[in-house]
């Protein structure tokens, strides 16, 4: 299946310099979108308890993974969206900070996880996930994304938290 053919690129989005690699051809065609998703989680099936979908696009393929697997969905979210006890992890980003939260109540030391996110790109909020994620005692299996951006790093960063990456398609 080439993907590739079902992303489209734009640029200067959201802002100047940006390219910006858009996935509603793909999730607006039924059957790749389908597709995508058997191939993103059929390597996971038996060996993860819980997706761990990352804010907000990595929803949208977190889901329709935990689905496919049998297994549930727990979210990190960008700060002040969940309600309850929460941990949280800031983060650095090129200008500022980012702030994300999981509920102290979803994962645990018995979890088997794959974080899911649409794109990895610089890796800051992949690799803060991870962090995040490691904090509750839960086992990250895998990373899984549709889209790596090699040249920014993302993966190379993510990678050296000993988490192994896998994609459906690299630009
Ligand atoms: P990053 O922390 O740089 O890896 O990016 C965080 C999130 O921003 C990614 O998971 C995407 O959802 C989005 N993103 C970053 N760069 C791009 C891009 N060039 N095209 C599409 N989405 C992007």
């Amino acid at each position: 299946m080439n993907y590739a053919d079902h992303i489209r690129t734009i640029e200067d989005f959201p802002e100047p310099g940006i390219l910006f690699y858009d996935i509603a051809p793909l999730l607006g065609n039924g059957a790749i979108f389908a597709n995508a998703i058997h191939d993103m989680a059929e390597p996971l099936r038996g060996r993860v308890n819980q997706v761990v979908g990352l804010d907000a696009r990595g929803f949208v393929f977190g889901a329709a993974m935990a689905l496919e697997l049998g297994v549930g969905l727990t979210m990190v979210r960008k700060a002040g969206k969940l309600p309850g006890e929460t941990i949280q992890l800031d983060y650095a980003l090129e200008y500022g900070t980012n702030t994300i939260e999981l509920q102290t109540d979803t994962l645990g030391s018995k979890d088997k996880v794959v974080l899911v996110d649409d794109v990895i790109a610089t890796g800051g909020t992949a690799v803060a996930s991870v962090e995040l994620v490691r904090r509750t005692g839960a086992t990250i299996v895998e990373f899984c994304s549709a889209i790596d951006l090699p040249s920014l790093g993302g993966s190379e960063l993510i990678k050296a938290t000993d988490v192994p990456v896998r994609s459906l398609v690299s630009f």
